[in-house]
């Protein structure tokens, strides 16, 4: 067989990118498969972004994913999208085909799906409540709408954002929505059947903050999950733990994402359990 030393290439554009653990993963499921693949964790400041969108070209490379600050800005390079990047209106993973064109997804918002499956959680007719409005709460929400949850309920801090993503799921997706008031010890409504932490709140090293709502209200029964992965047993999911409810902690949805992301580079099946082990190993 003819040697090929040329590797195909993929990694991450951010800043700040150097504590982004997608690599570990990406390079243990590359490794596990024996594909001559390479995953490069890349600072990429907002002044030289299109620089780097230029490099992902000449540099022939597989695919990209996308962090902080370049979520947004990345569309404009884009030839085309996925129906739930285009609503969610952010990318965090780019596909270059063989004709040179980028195709966005995100697949943030997927994996959640994802790991809730594999928890052996459905979303039909679910009526979800979600805490914040940012880019992950974005995509979560939509995905959760567009997987056949009944109602999705935002609760964020500012008040704006939570009634501007409601809108958002209303005009584009199957689902009812709504946005509540995040009052002080908030009450979780009582026919709530997933609740999500998609806020920053509990990340390290603010690991002993948990979002401010009534932990009584959340009912036995209940599936609580988090987004932040690092620590994976927030103070939040103890809390709903506490209370009979069913967790589902972080890890798995960025595994479950860091798996699609690998899959729509490689064609091929990725090894989850390979990946969410190597995240359990970097995070213990
Ligand atoms: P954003 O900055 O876009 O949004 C942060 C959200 O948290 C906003 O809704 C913000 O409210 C809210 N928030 C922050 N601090 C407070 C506070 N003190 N009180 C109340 N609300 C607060 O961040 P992202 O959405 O991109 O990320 C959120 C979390 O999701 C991060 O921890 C990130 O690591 C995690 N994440 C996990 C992934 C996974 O695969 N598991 C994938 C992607 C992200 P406001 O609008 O009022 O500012």
């Amino acid at each position: 067989m003819e040697k090929k030393y040329r590797a195909e290439l993929t990694g991450v554009f951010g800043d700040p990118v150097d504590g982004n653990p997608t690599g570990v993963m990406e390079e243990a499921a590359y490794d596990a498969l024996g594909l001559n693949f390479r995953y490069i964790t890349m600072k990429v400041t907002k002044e030289d972004f299109p620089d780097a969108m230029k490099a992902v070209r000449a540099l022939h490379m597989k695919g990209v994913n996308l962090t902080m600050p370049h979520k947004i800005t990345v569309l404009k390079y884009l030839d085309e999208l996925s129906e739930a990047a285009r609503i969610i209106g952010a990318v965090n993973t780019i596909l270059v085909r063989e004709d040179g064109s980028l195709f966005g997804e995100n697949t943030d918002g997927k994996g959640f799906v994802q790991a809730l499956a594999n928890a052996g959680e459905s979303l039909t007719d679910k009526n979800v409540v979600i805490l914040g409005a940012g880019g992950a709460s974005r995509a979560v929400s939509v995905e959760c709408a567009l997987a056949g949850a009944r109602k999705i309920t935002v609760i964020n801090r500012t008040q704006e954002k939570a009634a501007e993503l409601a809108e958002l799921i209303r005009a584009n997706t199957p689902a009812r929505s709504e946005a509540l008031a995040w009052e002080p010890c908030v009450r979780i409504p009582e026919d709530t059947d997933i609740l999500i932490n998609a806020t920053s709140i509990g990340l390290a090293p603010q690991s002993d903050r948990k979002p401010d709502i009534d932990y009584s209200s959340i009912r036995e029964g209940c599936v609580v999950t988090d987004v932040v992965f690092n620590p994976s047993d927030t103070l939040f999911l103890q809390e709903a733990a506490a209370r009979g409810a069913k967790c589902i902690n972080g890890l798995g949805m960025l595994a479950c994402q860091g798996a699609l992301n690998f899959t729509l580079w490689t064609g091929e099946k990725a090894p989850l359990d390979i990946m969410e082990a190597k995240l359990r190993e970097e995070f213990a």
